[in-house]
């Protein structure tokens, strides 16, 4: 309005110089002028500078595996305040190893664990997800094959793992004849013979607080024993010393069949079982993620751990990187379910490690912090993650480990699923949101001065430009030297100060 305000007085001063004869001639000169002005103020080649900027940051992250899907999430994620994470596999390396186990018969143990898994083992080692991957790996080293465990209990029916029941279920149809199986103890007539009657029996492996919930009985020294309350203590007492290592922990159980179930709905299956031990697998945290918990700290965004981990075991880790202080800090999956979505927006900020959680959860708690006003990036690999990345104000997808359905909606990929990489990208983020600044505030200066240049010229009656020569300075001579403040490095403060604010303006106060 300004531009077209100057260009109309322009225009009418010109007219009154003319007064009284018009010619044609002169009042088309006159417009040509007011054109030139009006051709002037604006920076054509703010538009080519803004997309050339982008793409090349866009083309710098991707080679340093952060993948934009959306042009316009460079921007916001320069403002990010928060940054929800999951733990298993982007702030861990998700490579699991069994340390620790908890049980009276070990081969036992691990034999359910490897059959109840769908991990295998191939000539150059073992395939399949990291945690099942650890199972069979940690029955190999007990001489437990899983093919030859398998031929013996081959699998007929199966309740694959979901991240809200935190369970597996397996069954498998025993030999006849009584033939002794590997990892039956001694003595021990109720699994692995087919002299006490059973046909089949079914393994259940899962998240110990759950899977306990389900036992009715334990294996203690060969023996068959109930579950007592005393015994569920002891239990989790192991637990907790396993989780407060930041080990993952998964229990084992088993259940001998009569007969092949016909219902093999989790819940008809998952109950009544045998308790036979624990294990604690470690998964080592990536080597890098400290300094990045570091850098996100310095620059005012917030770390916050997701996971379906036991608190302690989040706990332990978020400790050791730094996301949280004291376990007041860690909110369980049970404690959301227990507010609602106005008292979770109040409570989101005490916490930033958020455990035993499903990916339901995940989307509330992005909400909230939307809600409570921060703008959240939100991390995910499962298809369950989909709604929650689509939530978030940047979803994040997982490259290698996630699924198909995550890339798609993830406004950024990260293709070597490593944290680091995304608070590398948020400062690539910055820098060139800093840099689009500095060029438009270029353009508009330079556009500035050839206003003042021709309303001087203009108002004492001659013609300093013609609008073709302000046109050729806007795009080619303006648009380079933008170019080259829109490729500027970041500056040093880059990461040492607090996220922008969405709403700040490009040329705002002052
Ligand atoms: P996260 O990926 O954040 O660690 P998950 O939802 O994958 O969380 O796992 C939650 C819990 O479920 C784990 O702590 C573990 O006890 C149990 N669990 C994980 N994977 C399996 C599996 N393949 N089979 C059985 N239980 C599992
Ligand atoms: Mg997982």
């Amino acid at each position: 309005f300004l531009v077209l305000g100057i260009c109309a007085v322009i225009f009418a001063i010109d007219l009154i110089r003319m007064y009284p004869d018009f010619t044609g001639e002169a009042i088309l000169n006159t417009f040509m002028v007011a054109v030139s002005l009006a051709v002037a103020a604006i920076p054509e080649g703010l538009a080519a500078v803004v997309t050339v900027v982008l793409s090349i940051g866009v083309t710098n992250m991707s080679k340093r595996n952060a993948i934009i899907r959306k042009l316009t999430a460079v921007e916001t994620l320069g403002c990010a305040q928060v940054i929800c994470t999951d733990k298993t596999g982007t702030l861990t390396q998700n490579r699991m190893t069994v340390v620790r186990h908890y049980g009276s018969d070990e081969r036992l143990l691990a034999t359910a664990l490897a059959l109840c898994s769908d991990a295998r083992e191939s000539g150059d080692g073992i395939v399949g997800e990291p945690t099942e991957a650890a199972l069979v790996a940690y029955a190999a080293s007990l001489e437990l094959h899983k093919s030859e465990l398998e031929r013996l209990q081959p699998r007929v029916d199966e309740v694959p793992f979901d991240s809200m029941r935190k369970m597996m279920t397996t069954v498998h149809s025993l030999p006849t004849g009584g033939e002794e199986l590997p990892g039956a103890a001694a003595g021990n007539a109720t699994v692995g013979r087919t002299d006490g009657g059973y046909i089949a029996v079914q393994y259940t492996k899962g998240a110990p607080d759950v899977l306990l919930g389900r036992c009715t009985a334990a294996l203690v020294d060969g023996v068959l024993v109930p579950m007592t309350a005393e015994l569920r203590e002891r239990i989790e007492a192991e637990n907790r010393a396993m989780a407060e290592q930041a080990l993952r922990v998964l229990a084992a159980a088993y259940r001998p069949l009569a007969e092949l179930p016909d219902n093999s709905a989790p819940e008809a299956l998952e109950q009544e079982l045998v308790f036979l031990g624990l294990v604690g697998m470690i998964d080592p945290v990536r080597p890098e993620v400290g300094a990045a918990i570091e850098q996100c700290r310095e620059a005012g965004i917030i770390p916050v751990m997701i996971t379906g981990d036991h608190p302690a075991t989040a706990f332990a880790i978020a400790q050791r990187l730094g996301i949280a202080d004291s376990p007041s800090r860690v909110c369980l999956g049970s404690e959301l379910d227990s507010l609602d979505d106005d008292g979770l927006s109040r409570a989101v900020g005490r916490y930033t490690v958020y455990s035993r959680v499903s990916p339901e959860h995940k989307t509330r708690i992005v909400t909230a912090l939307r809600r409570a006003g921060c703008i959240t990036a939100m991390t995910g690999d499962g298809v369950n993650d989909a709604p929650s990345l689509r939530a978030a104000d940047i979803g994040v997808g997982m490259g290698r480990g996630g699924s198909d359905v995550v890339r798609g909606v993830a406004d950024i990929i990260l293709s070597d699923d490593n944290f680091p990489t995304l608070v590398d990208a948020t400062r690539e983020g910055r820098r060139i949101y800093d840099n689009i600044c500095k060029a438009v505030q270029f353009l508009l200066s330079s556009n500035l001065s050839e206003i003042i240049t021709i309303f001087t010229a203009t108002a004492l009656g001659f013609t300093v430009l013609s609008p073709a020569q302000i046109l050729w300075i806007n795009l080619i001579t303006d648009t380079f030297p933008a170019l080259a403040l829109g490729l500027e490095e970041a500056e040093p403060d880059v990461m040492s100060r607090p996220p922008r604010s969405l709403d700040e303006k490009i040329i705002g106060a002052g």
